[in-house]
């Protein structure tokens, strides 16, 4: 059997169990090489020049567009923002449609599961518009409920943004009929797909999104890249996040027309080389398939699932189902804090996550303030799941 790990520099010289995916992923080598490759060969400011280097520049960004299109179905590449990640996306959604299309008396949904990046930009558009913020709760396996979901939508509320996976509990939320409920109240329906993005196949016209962010580092490629997918008639209408080159049509001492779409929400250089790196890792992700990944991912969630039933100790969050978690297993551990365990597992050469994993209000509806999160990629190995189980079997001892 093949060996990915091999097309990972970092992981093929390695010995670390790396299972900390769903906070960034590794590169493979064709992404490190794609990003490397623009800068030899065709570094110059996209956009700006007429001069051979720029329009190389030009159209390998242009190119990365039309792959993102592809990878989310949008209909247009106008309706696809380079972004510098998920926050950025949703920040971007929140000040120009939000701040403007929000009023006092209206509402705003979000679930309980939502990361950080799509809750605080809700916050902010909920107080400085006077809408008021409204929270779907959700089950301890994470699940929520449609009937309760259909009540809290009305014709007061504007938007609904919902996470596609959990960052904490690995589960999918059921988009596409949020959406629907959503668009019958006249509300936008906002996804942040960080979590699915690297996992499964995100169509944004099968799910019903009329705004979808994602970020290129949780997908294998670089840092620093992101996109936005944005429904055409509503960016339109939206003003620009950032104002300044590269957005513009014309300007005058009073004023600016703007450029067409997508480039009125590119304000200043953009991230080519990024863009490049991502359209590699787009090509590699459907290289694999996303068939061969999440069979790999839920076969490792199901081993490690097994392996900590067995500790009466352990408490893994969400579903007892490894197909209901996506690749990530956060756990709490009887009487050991999950800084001293992910210290403890460090280590042992494994690498997880632990804290409150910028889902506050989610751990602390689930009654906890923090916990241990493995998350993992297709590259991982059933010996790195047997390691980390071992290790957790120990902590205890260890700790004293
Ligand atoms: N949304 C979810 C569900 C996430 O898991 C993350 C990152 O962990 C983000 C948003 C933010 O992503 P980024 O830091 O790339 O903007």
């Amino acid at each position: 059997m093949y060996n990915y790990k091999n097309d990972f520099p970092l992981l093929a010289n390695s010995t670390v169990a790396y299972l900390d995916n769903a906070a960034t992923a590794q590169r493979p080598q064709c992404v490190i090489d794609a990003e490397d490759n623009f800068y030899r060969t065709c570094n110059a400011n996209p956009m700006r020049g007429l001069y051979p280097l720029s329009i190389a520049a030009t159209d390998a960004y242009e190119d990365a567009r039309e792959a993102v299109r592809a990878f989310l179905n949008a209909k247009s590449t106008s309706e696809i923002i380079f972004t510098r990640n998920t926050t950025e996306g949703l920040n971007l959604i929140a000040y120009s449609y939000g701040l403007t299309q929000v009023h006092a008396g209206d509402e705003v949904l979000v679930s309980i599961m939502e990361h950080h990046s799509n809750l605080l930009p809700w916050q902010m558009v909920c107080r400085q518009t006077g809408a008021t913020l409204r929270f779907i709760e959700c089950r301890p396996d994470g699940s929520v409920d449609l009937d309760e979901i259909a009540a809290q939508i009305t014709d007061k509320t504007k938007i609904v943004a919902m996470t596609q996976v959990s960052n904490v509990l690995g589960r999918e939320n059921p988009i596409r009929a949020v959406a629907d409920l959503a668009h019958a109240k006249g509300a936008v329906m906002v996804v942040d797909g960080a979590q699915s993005t690297p996992h499964k196949a995100v169509d944004v016209q099968a799910l019903g999104a009329d705004f979808l962010a994602f970020s290129g580092h949780k997908i294998f490629g670089p840092m620093g890249i992101g996109a936005l997918y944005g429904r055409k008639e509503l960016l339109k209408k939206m003003p620009p996040f950032l104002s300044g080159g590269e957005m513009i049509e014309s300007v005058t001492r009073e004023g600016a027309v703007f450029a067409e779409l997508p480039h009125k929400f590119e304000a200043g250089t953009v991230n080519a080389a990024g863009a490049v790196g991502l359209h590699a890792a787009i090509n590699y992700l459907q290289k694999i398939g996303y068939e061969e990944m999440e069979r790999r991912e839920t076969a490792l969630v199901a081993r490690a699932l097994a392996g900590m039933k067995e500790m009466p100790y352990v408490h893994v969050l969400g579903s007892e189902l490894a197909e209901e978690h996506t690749g990530i297993v956060a756990f709490a551990v009887d009487g050991v804090h999950p800084h001293d365990i992910s210290e403890i597992l460090a280590a042992d050469d494994i690498a997880v996550r632990a804290g409150h994993h910028c889902a506050q209000p989610l751990l602390k509806h689930l009654g906890y303030n923090s916990t241990v999160r493995a998350s993992f990629a297709f590259y991982n190995t059933e010996e790195e799941v047997d390691r980390l189980l071992a290790s957790v079997s120990t902590l205890r001892e260890r700790m004293g």
